[in-house]
């Protein structure tokens, strides 16, 4: 084992991390990260690293970005918090206005929680108790998509589906019904997604037609599934889905938390097929990386059948005790500010436009790269032994963690979904930047592959 410094050394003795084997930090001691600024993290040796996941797909512009510090120090000497039942204040209805503005049409009301698991347990609960209160008791399930991830509570691990974080737990998982949702590396109707009419839809439609009376709603993340591997499909999958949804009066629940505030190219996912769901999350970007805050957002038509006297037993009774924060509020109006003044829908089309030449200028036909695809500031690479022959590494292999160690040496955090290997920067990278990522990337695959030989 390698030495540990002192604050290492506390760190395990104290810590239990999250998505970790613990027993991994014995060659790969946790990083002790002492500072943030732009897109680079510094350790407590000085070392820097590109943080080219920003920090967990939840910085858009930076770490300790001078405009939200500022935002977050003029809220906190107001007011830090208070209790969100009975009263309120002007961050929390200041983004109410500013979200609502640019939000799907039909999107009227938002509901706070602290994390996007949060708010997947909340459009779940949401919609169900629509449908009692509407009179159809019958409606109790939900549907989603094979490999889907919606967060790791037990509710929202009733509709994921990565095996990693369900299987030990499937007695306790109230199960919704998998559907086959789009595969387009390997489809199974030899179509490419951007000319294809989403005839993978028809898994969809047959479970909907057969079971739609006792479905409650369809959750989804739009565009691309992210657990999943990065997984981006067809905008008239989802076109097809809204109709499909209102016909038989199923909720559309987008789970918009890795998708939402700019990532795809688009504010919300959603806009690229010019749909608007009945429910949707979302969280990650909502604070641009500062702060734990989610949100569930919903149409009147919901709003209205929770709405009637206090004996009538209609309310929605789903609280945590910083629903609302100030903080949180002062932060995500920053970042909605932001956007609108500083033209960043404009600047990432730029950005994601010169990522995908350098990066298909790179990986196009590298001998271990399948596909390198791309949907705004999310580029991922799936790699294999042979593309050729889909000889791909073995799971116990862990070539993805392997590559990981090697950038990480080089200076880039770049943390991989099983074999595919991931770009989600923050939105401020620079060209320069983006061409230094791109190049530590494929070195280290470079040298995982050789090591591997040798
Ligand atoms: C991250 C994520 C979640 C869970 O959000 P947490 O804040 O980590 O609980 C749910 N759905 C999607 C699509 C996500 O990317």
């Amino acid at each position: 084992m390698k030495k540990l410094s002192p604050l290492q050394e506390k760190d395990l003795k104290y810590i239990f991390h999250p998505c970790s084997q613990m027993k991994d930090y014995e060659t790969l001691a946790p990083m002790v990260i002492k500072e943030g600024k732009g897109i680079y993290l510094t350790d407590e040796f000085g070392n820097t690293y590109m943080d080219c996941v920003s920090s967990w797909w939840v910085n858009l512009f930076g770490h300790s970005n001078s405009r939200i510090n500022e935002a977050l120090i003029t809220q906190v000497k107001k007011l830090e918090h208070v209790i969100f039942v009975n009263f309120t204040h002007e961050p929390a209805i200041e983004l109410g206005e500013r979200l609502i503005s640019v939000a799907p049409k039909g999107l009227e009301k938002l509901i706070f929680a602290e994390n996007g698991a949060s708010s997947v347990e909340i459009a779940l609960k949401i919609s169900f108790q629509y449908h009692q209160q509407k009179g159809n008791p019958n409606k109790k399930r939900f549907i989603s998509l094979i490999n889907a991830y919606h967060g790791e509570t037990l509710g929202a691990l009733g509709v994921t589906d990565i095996d990693l974080f369900t299987s030990i737990y499937k007695p306790l998982i109230h199960e919704s019904i998998k559907v086959k949702g789009p595969n387009c590396y390997s489809c199974e109707y030899n179509k490419k997604s951007e000319t294809c009419e989403a005839e993978c839809f028809e898994h969809m439609q047959k479970i909907i037609e057969k079971n739609h009376e006792e479905i409650s709603a369809v959750i989804i993340e739009p565009m691309v599934q992210g657990g999943a591997g990065m997984r981006i499909y067809s905008p008239i999958y989802l076109k097809k889905l809204r109709k499909l949804t209102k016909e038989y009066n199923l909720h559309f629940i987008a789970d918009e938390i890795a998708t939402g505030f700019g990532r795809t190219g688009k504010m919300f996912a959603v806009e690229h097929a010019e749909i608007s769901p009945d429910i949707m999350c979302v969280a990650k970007g909502l604070t641009a990386g500062y702060f734990p805050m989610s949100l569930t957002l919903i149409t009147n038509e919901i709003y209205s059948a929770f709405y009637d006297e206090y004996q009538t037993g209609k309310s929605f009774l789903h609280s945590h005790s910083y629903s609302g924060n100030p903080l949180g509020c002062a932060i995500a109006v920053e970042t909605l500010k932001i956007f609108q003044e500083e033209n960043i829908l404009d600047m990432i089309t730029k950005k994601s436009f010169y990522l995908k030449k350098k990066a298909l200028e790179i990986f196009k036909s590298h001998p271990n790269v399948g596909e390198y695809r791309q949907i705004g500031l999310i580029g991922a690479l799936e790699i294999f032994v042979n593309p050729k022959t889909n000889e791909g590494f073995s799971h116990n292999e862990r070539a993805g963690f392997e590559i990981y160690k090697i950038a990480l040496k080089k200076g880039a955090i770049l943390r991989p979904l099983g074999n595919v290997i991931y770009f989600m920067p923050p939105y401020i990278i620079t060209e320069e930047e983006i061409d230094k990522m791109l190049t530590i990337c494929k070195e280290s695959l470079d040298e995982y592959i050789a090591s591997r030989i040798n």
